[in-house]
């Protein structure tokens, strides 16, 4: 058995009928995109993942007015169906410990256990993370008006193991006393593999059998082995859940150890927010996506106002970019024409001669390879070199769930799948 691999959803859903070739949003979308956009698990058969970890702290970002007695998110009563989760996909339930992670306590009475564990069960989860605080380095105030930055010392922290295993104890408790279904998952922070175990201990006797490692995401690889190989003697009857990490590297170490779940978004998210590594291939190459601005961007507009481009040229030069791209796929047109197609409209985002540079050679890396072209993927299947194209929601958010696929079918399994 592979290690459960659970994706975080930050409302991550896309339109399923968007237009690739006019670039524009299905009317079904447009009249109601909570009911007919799609997740991941809807693009692509199998889904990616084994299931998807939801945070609490969604709650308090998405509503205005929080009706503690009847929880709702978006309308919906039941987050499989908010998720439109079929089969066999589980979802985990967690508070998002990081929107409070500058507070001295979880604040409540949201994050009280006894509203935490109400969600889990009134929703319908499978698993239930009781409310840990994470142990961290720093974290900022506001004082006077103004973000301090304040470091926290050995004492702080130890009063948030304590915190976070003070209210695992009541959680697990009141789980017990209400027979909720859920299965409770109880959280062990700690400050070096020592402290861990110290955690691990302690939640084995109050009843867990499953165990979440939190304050894992800054760590390095060897020190998360570290922490296991320290708990390893305790945990031979519990599962073990790792927040928030994954390392290709190391999955086979954390399965030996005893590993069953983990969870993160690091694949899908890098799709989008790194400046080169942005489509990943069963190779464990990266490469960069390429980048097409709509040309009604804010920004695009300011600097060609200031190059002596009218918004007319800005929109010739994107049409271009574009038609030159959908060419080259089909080999209609050569690398160089592309590239210059490309770089023209660049231009005008204002880089420094040697930024040019480099953006070329990444472009012509990722255009020679065409390595949307060698995936087997649904999305690829389907997008072609749309995949690849650094433009809107619809193509950077399929180009993560991409990267999801390919991460989970070819580093999760040890490549037992192939
Ligand atoms: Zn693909």
């Amino acid at each position: 058995m592979n290690i459960k691999y659970f994706l975080p959803d930050w409302e991550d859903r896309l339109d399923p009928k968007f237009n690739f070739k006019t670039d524009c949003f299905s009317p079904e979308h447009k009249k109601n995109p909570t009911a007919n956009d799609v997740h991941a698990h809807d693009l692509l058969t199998p889904p990616p993942y084994d299931g998807v970890l939801f945070s609490l702290a969604n709650f308090i970002k998405k509503s205005s007015s929080l009706d503690l007695k009847n929880p709702k998110i978006r309308g919906y009563t039941d987050i499989k169906k908010y998720l439109k989760l079929n089969g066999t996909l589980q979802v985990m339930g967690d508070c998002g410990a990081f929107s409070y992670i500058n507070e001295d306590i979880p604040p409540e009475p949201f994050f009280s256990i006894e509203n935490v564990a109400n969600f889990y069960n009134k929703l319908n989860f499978d698993y239930g993370v009781s409310v840990d605080h994470i142990v961290t380095d720093a974290i900022q105030k506001i004082v006077n008006g103004e973000k301090v930055k304040i470091i926290l010392s050995k004492k702080d922290k130890e009063k948030r193991i304590k915190i976070t295993l003070n209210n695992a104890k009541k959680f697990l408790k009141y789980h017990r006393k209400q027979k909720f279904d859920f299965k409770p998952i109880g959280v062990a922070q700690g400050l070096n593999p020592k402290s861990y175990k110290k955690s691990v201990e302690k939640l084995i006797d109050y009843g867990y059998e499953y165990i979440a490692l939190g304050g894992l995401v800054q760590k390095e690889t060897s020190e998360i082995l570290a922490i296991l190989d320290e708990i390893q003697s305790k945990t031979k009857n519990v599962d073990i859940h790792l927040f928030g990490i994954s390392r290709p590297e190391a999955m086979r170490e954390f399965k030996e150890f005893g590993v069953t779940s983990f969870d993160s978004a690091s694949y899908f998210r890098k799709a989008f927010l790194e400046s080169n590594k942005n489509y990943f291939t069963k190779s464990g190459k990266w490469y960069s996506a390429i980048r097409v601005p709509y040309s009604d961007n804010k920004i695009l507009n300011e600097n060609a106002k200031k190059c002596g481009y009218s918004q007319n040229d800005l929109e010739k030069m994107e049409k271009i970019a574009m038609k030159s791209l959908i060419k080259y796929d089909q080999g209609k047109l050569p690398l160089e024409e592309t590239l210059n197609s490309l770089i023209n409209y660049d231009k005008i985002l204002l880089r420094r001669q040697e930024k040019i540079e480099t953006i070329q050679e990444r472009y012509r890396a990722t255009l020679e390879d065409k390595p949307w072209k060698k995936c087997d993927c649904d999305i690829c299947g389907q997008l072609g070199i749309h995949v690849i194209i650094f433009r809107g929601t619809n193509r950077n958010k399929r180009r993560g769930f991409h990267n999801v696929w390919t991460f989970n079918r070819y580093f999760n399994g040890f490549h037992e799948k192939e």
